[in-house]
């Protein structure tokens, strides 16, 4: 080695030796005769020495180095004068006066500071990746995923998992998102598809008999691109065999707080995770991924409403569609502006309008538009509905239930934010469970699955496949953290026939189900045990547990929002010849 101790190393005890360091200026103080030098390495950083006193050869040369220089140090390990301590530093009672200074290699000035916590543009930052990554924070977030990954590989072994490595070049996997293709080479005309999950290989390692299967997984998905999301994640991937549901939020829950307790900066709200239903989830908070760090849940008032003389509830509430609203403390006095940003949210959200009464601070008294419509009583009874105080906000929403759902769901999590309910220092969890199998849309017909093909109705539903296919239940389950869907997973279909009937549900003909799914429902003749999985995605998880807003922060590589790389300047054109051995025509290129 080039060095006999890493930077972060040296306490009072190794005083007297001589040592050989080696790593990165981090800083350089010309003191005119004597050049300290923090020298950085990833475990900490040490200050050197070099004294024109001691050799003048050293002094010029640490009179030409600049920061992020290479250096290697050989010299002595040294106690501080007494006051010249630094207690911010693990290594702050030492120093190394250097009787060897060599350059391994110089620096170019970097675009941004690498020793400070500056604001820097994010697409430098991502320009300059490998500079970026030598900043303490993400150094920090990457060795905390490390230890994330390694907690997960070691709880899961302990439990008799197997760590099984499923193909990236596969067929199509429908998670419901566009596949990335590969064209084939030896196969013109033919695509191999980047999995969007390993999801039916998982299974068929069920079918093979594996029973406890864990990957740490890539994901690819060509979604519609968004600030928070990357063409290519990370899952931790598993399947069980001869499981029930709560047999899986078990485990996962147990997984989640040993590991939270073992690496995360931030801790847990509570080691019990709520076990909520999706229906209460989307009547409570607007949404199945409940952020529960605060309250300003959504509250039926349709039958107070109901009977008011505003038209709008009365005839909703007449066709049996909710009259809900939620009370924000101490925004009463919102101006004009303000509230009408939030009315421009509600109808973001599908809403025609937004509806609202303020309780004066002082007398309590309601004021709005719609009061006049409601009698002295019904205001009285939804003041205690709400549990309304003078100085709050009173948000309605009437419409179709999803249409409330969506406009006060989303008026909740910008009202949790605006007033600064979400704290950023707590992680907390919930399941939501008992899922439809089919996704609730606002128009009937369709049956798209709420989670996938694969998964189970339950068991005493199944007759309604073939009366009512959307009250059916499924076997689905989300783990969901701080309003972020972390994990989802479900009891699988398992039997041929129950596989083909939610085919043809979903609209797949019996050619085209055999043509993509033949392998799977051919796997299901051949004993395929009762089996159920999960995939907790790591970078989200990760991002939480290191305080970090953001997936990017948390991913040593990761895209832009438009699926860039900016470093390498990724996707890029490729050469004429490749495109001819693989029979390939461009139609037309990016400006
Ligand atoms: N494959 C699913 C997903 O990626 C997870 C699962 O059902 O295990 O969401």
């Amino acid at each position: 080695m080039l060095k006999t101790h890493s930077c972060g190393e040296l306490r009072g005890e190794h005083v007297g030796q001589v040592v050989k360091l080696a790593g990165w200026v981090s800083r350089r103080r010309d003191m005119g005769g004597v050049i300290f030098i923090d020298l950085r390495d990833r475990n900490g950083k040490t200050q050197v020495v070099i004294d024109s006193g001691r050799s003048q050869e050293n002094f010029d040369l640490a009179q030409q180095i600049r920061s992020e220089y290479v250096l290697q140090i050989t010299g002595e390990v040294v106690r501080r004068l007494a006051g010249q301590e630094n207690p911010n530093l693990p290594t702050g009672d030492i120093e190394v006066t250097a009787t060897e200074v060599t350059v391994l290699n110089p620096a170019k000035t970097p675009p941004f500071q690498i020793d400070r916590e500056t604001a820097v543009d994010e697409s430098l930052r991502l320009k300059f990746r490998y500079l970026d990554l030598r900043r303490e924070r993400l150094q920090r977030n990457i060795i905390l995923r490390h230890k994330a990954i390694k907690f997960i590989r070691d709880f899961l072994d302990q439990r008799d998992f197997v760590e099984i490595e499923t193909p990236i070049l596969f067929k199509s996997t429908p998670e419901g998102a566009r596949d990335y293709l590969v064209p084939s080479r030896v196969h013109p005309g033919k695509f191999y598809a980047l999995p969007q999950s390993p999801q039916q290989l998982k299974q068929l390692l069920m079918v093979a008999g594996y029973e406890r299967y864990f990957q740490i997984a890539r994901c690819f998905r060509d979604e519609d691109l968004r600030a928070d999301r990357q063409p290519e994640f990370t899952q931790l991937d598993m399947e069980i065999s001869f499981v029930e549901r709560d047999d899986i939020l078990d485990l996962i829950e147990a997984l989640m707080v040993g590991m939270v307790k073992e690496v995360s900066l931030v801790p847990l709200a509570s080691a019990q995770f709520p076990r909520i239903s999706y229906r209460e989830a989307m009547e409570r908070f607007g949404t199945d991924r409940p952020d529960l760090r605060y309250g300003l849940e959504l509250v039926d008032i349709s039958d107070i409403a109901g009977k008011s003389a505003f038209r709008v509830f009365a005839e909703n509430a007449a066709a049996g569609n909710p009259v809900k609203a939620i009370r924000v403390p101490g925004c009463g006095n919102y101006s004009r502006k303000e509230v009408s940003e939030l009315e421009e949210i509600a109808k973001a959200n599908g809403a025609k309008g937004l509806a609202t009464m303020a309780l004066d601070p002082d007398t309590g008294e309601m004021k709005g538009f719609i009061t006049k419509f409601f009698t002295v009583d019904q205001l009285i009874a939804l003041t205690e509905r709400l549990e309304a105080e003078p100085g709050d906000l009173l948000l309605f929403a009437s419409d179709e239930k999803l249409v409330v759902y969506a406009v006060l769901g989303a008026l909740r999590e910008e009202m949790g934010r605006r007033l600064g309910l979400k704290d950023t220092n707590e992680l907390s969890f919930c399941w939501v469970i008992d899922f439809p199998l089919f996704e609730e849309t606002l128009e009937d017909e369709h049956y798209a699955p709420s989670h996938h093909m694969f998964t189970a109705p339950k068991r005493a539903h199944i007759p309604l496949l073939d009366t009512d296919p959307h009250a059916v239940l499924s076997e689905q389950y989300d783990l969901v953290c701080n309003g972020f869907e972390v994990a989802g997973g479900s009891i699988r279909i398992h039997e041929r026939p129950l596989q083909r009937k939610i085919m043809e549900l979903i609209g797949f003909s019996w050619e085209e189900a055999e043509e993509q799914f033949g392998h799977m429902l051919e796997a299901f003749e051949y004993g395929a045990p009762p089996h159920g999985g999960i995939a907790p995605g790591i970078d989200r998880i990760v991002a939480l547990m290191a305080g970090e807003p953001n997936i990017r922060e948390v991913m040593a590589f990761p895209k832009t929002a438009q699926a860039t790389d900016l470093m390498s300047d990724t996707p890029s054109y490729v050469a004429q010849k490749q495109l001819d051995e693989l029979q390939l025509a461009v139609l037309s290129q990016e400006e």
